[in-house]
C-alpha cells in the first residue's frame, strides 16, 4: 500500500500541529525531510521513540519539530507511522505536509489512517466507525457509549452469535449431508430454544439506539411561554452566556435563537422563541406564528410561567396546546412571592419545577426532570448498543432471519429452509463487523470521516 500523509489536527491554528505519515516507507520520507539534533539515525529509531529536531524541505528550514515514530504492527494503522509535531500554524503545518508529499508521500483521504487500521485487522466496522462517534462526543454517556463500542462490545456480542449459528450451521450441514451417517438427529426444540436466545442477544443489541440516538442527535427543546416569563434569561442561563435579549419589554424576542446545551445526560438543542400571545403587531405575530411551528416541531416542551403573577388567558392557552407533547412546565421567578395557580399547573403537567432563572437556581431540578422524561440515568439501559443505522440494519437483518428460522421450526419446515435463513442471518453479522462487505460500504463508511483520523 501507499505511504499516506494529512494533518491530522484541526485545520486551524493552535499549540501543535501533527503532520502524521503512515505506511512501509513512511520512516524513510520523515527521514527526508527530519534532521534530528545530536546526529541520531531516523531510520534506525525504535517504536514509541521521539526525536527532537528540524524538519526542512529542499535544504530550507521549515521548524523545530518533534518526531515519534510507531513501528508495524504496533501503530494505530498497523503500519509503520511517523508523525511529526510542530508549532500549530497553519502555514506551517502545511509546508511540512508539502515536503512529505514531495519525499514519497500520497495525500489521505478522509479516514484512511483508520480504514488502514481497519484493513489491517487492528479493528473491526464497528470499532472504526466508533472512532468518530468519540470525536463527535458531546456528553458524558455519548462518550462512554463510543468507548464501548470503541472496546469491540458490540463486535464481541456480535462475534458470540455468529459462534453460535456457525455451530448450528455445522450441525445441519452435517446432518442433511451425510444423512446415511451415525450423526444426532438435529432436535427441532432445542434448535428453536437456541435461537430464541440468539434471537435475544440480537434485540439488546439494538434495544437502546433510540435512547443512543437522541444522547448523539440531543433533543429539539422549544423554551415557550408569554411574554415576560423569562424565557430569555432562562435559555441565557442554560447556555452559560447572554446569547437572547432580555428586557421588560413584552415581545422583545420576536425571533428564534438556537444553541446546543448539555442538560443532565443530554444535548438539547434549545430553541429560545418569541413570547406567546394574542397580538395585532404585523412583526410579533409572525414571531409567534414560528414559536407555534417551533413548538410542533420540538420533541421537548419547556414551558415557563411566571410564579410571581397568577395565570393568565394566553397560559391557559399554551397549557392546552401541549398537552401531547413531552412537557416540562417551569414556574420562573421563585425569588419572588409565587402567587400562580399552582394547583392547575400540578393537574397539567407531570414535570413541574421552580427556578429562579435569574438567580440560577432549581437547574439542577430542571436536569433532573430531563433525565427522567428521557429515562437517562446511565445505569438504566445498556451502553452496548449499535451506533448508526448502518449497524442497527445489518442487526435488524439477522434478528429477523432469525425469527423466520423460528418460525419455520415451529410450522414443522425442512431443515433445508432453516439452513438457508441462518446462513443469511451469519451474513448479516459478518457485514456489521466488516469481514464480509462490499469495498462500496466500506468507502461510504470512511466518507464520513475528517481527514487526518
Ligand atoms: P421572555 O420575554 O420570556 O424572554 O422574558 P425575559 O427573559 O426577557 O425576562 C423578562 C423580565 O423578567 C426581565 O426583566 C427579567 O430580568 C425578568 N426575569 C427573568 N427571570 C427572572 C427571575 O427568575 N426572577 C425575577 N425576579 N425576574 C426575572
Ligand atoms: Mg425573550
Amino acid at each position: 500500500m501507499s505511504t499516506i500523509a494529512a494533518i491530522s489536527t484541526p485545520n486551524a491554528a493552535g499549540g501543535i500541529a501533527v503532520i502524521r505519515i503512515s505506511g512501509d516507507n513512511a520512516i524513510d520520507v520523515a527521514q527526508r525531510i527530519f534532521t534530528p539534533f545530536g546526529g541520531k539515525n531516523v531510520e534506525t529509531m525504535e517504536g514509541y521513540t521521539c526525536a527532537y529536531g528540524i524538519a526542512h524541505s529542499g535544504g530550507e528550514r521549515i521548524d523545530d519539530c518533534i518526531l515519534t515514530v510507531f513501528r508495524s504492527p504496533h501503530s494505530y494503522t498497523g503500519e509503520d507511522i511517523a508523525e511529526i509535531s510542530c508549532h500549530g500554524g497553519l502555514f506551517v503545518s502545511k509546508k511540512i505536509l508539502r515536503a512529505a508529499l514531495k519525499n514519497g508521500a500520497v495525500i489521505a483521504e478522509a479516514g484512511e489512517f483508520t480504514k488502514r487500521a481497519y484493513l489491517n485487522g487492528k479493528i473491526d466496522l464497528t470499532q472504526a466507525e466508533s472512532v468518530m462517534d468519540i470525536i463527535a462526543a458531546k456528553s458524558e454517556t455519548e462518550l462512554k457509549m463510543a468507548e464501548n463500542l470503541r472496546e469491540g462490545a458490540v463486535y464481541k456480542a456480535a462475534q458470540k452469535c455468529s459462534a453460535r449459528l456457525i455451530k448450528l450451521l455445522g450441525g445441519l450441514a452435517a446432518w442433511t449431508d451425510y444423512p446415511d451417517e451415525d450423526i444426532p438427529e438435529v432436535e427441532p426444540n432445542a434448535l428453536s430454544a437456541e435461537l430464541s436466545e440468539i434471537a435475544g442477544d440480537l434485540s439488546a443489541l439494538i434495544a437502546d439506539y433510540d435512547r443512543g440516538r437522541i444522547i448523539r442527535n440531543g433533543v429539539a427543546t422549544a423554551i415557550v411561554g408569554r411574554p415576560n416569563v423569562g424565557k430569555s434569561t432562562l435559555f441565557n442561563c442554560l447556555s452559560g452566556c447572554r446569547r437572547s435579549i432580555v428586557t421588560d419589554i413584552a415581545g422583545t424576542t420576536r425571533d428564534v435563537v438556537e444553541e446546543t446545551v448539555v442538560l443532565g445526560d443530554i444535548a438539547l438543542r434549545l430553541s429560545d422563541t418569541a413570547g406567546i400571545r394574542e397580538t395585532d403587531d404585523v412583526i410579533e405575530g409572525i414571531g409567534v406564528e414560528i414559536a407555534w411551528k417551533t413548538v410542533e416541531a420540538a420533541e421537548l416542551v419547556i414551558a415557563v410561567f411566571d410564579g410571581s403573577c397568577p395565570l393568565t388567558a394566553d397560559d391557559l392557552e399554551l397549557i392546552n396546546k401541549i398537552k401531547n407533547k413531552k412537557c416540562i412546565a417551569v414556574v420562573n421567578k421563585s425569588d419572588e412571592e409565587t402567587v400562580i395557580d399552582e394547583a392547575v399547573l400540578k393537574d397539567s403537567f407531570i414535570h413541574l419545577v421552580y427556578i429562579s432563572a435569574k438567580e440560577n437556581t432549581g437547574i439542577s431540578e430542571l436536569e433532573s426532570a430531563v433525565n427522567d422524561i428521557f429515562e437517562m440515568n446511565p445505569d438504566s439501559f445498556s451502553m452496548t448498543t449499535v451506533s448508526n443505522e448502518r449497524q442497527k440494519l445489518c442487526i435488524e437483518k439477522a434478528l429477523g432471519a432469525v425469527r423466520e428460522a423460528i418460525n419455520a421450526i415451529n410450522f414443522g419446515e425442512m431443515l433445508d429452509a432453516v439452513n438457508v435463513l441462518l446462513d443469511e442471518a451469519e451474513q448479516s453479522l459478518l457485514e456489521l463487523t466488516g469481514e464480509k462487505i462490499t469495498d462500496a460500504v466500506v468507502d461510504e463508511v470512511f466518507s464520513r470521516f475528517c481527514v487526518g483520523k
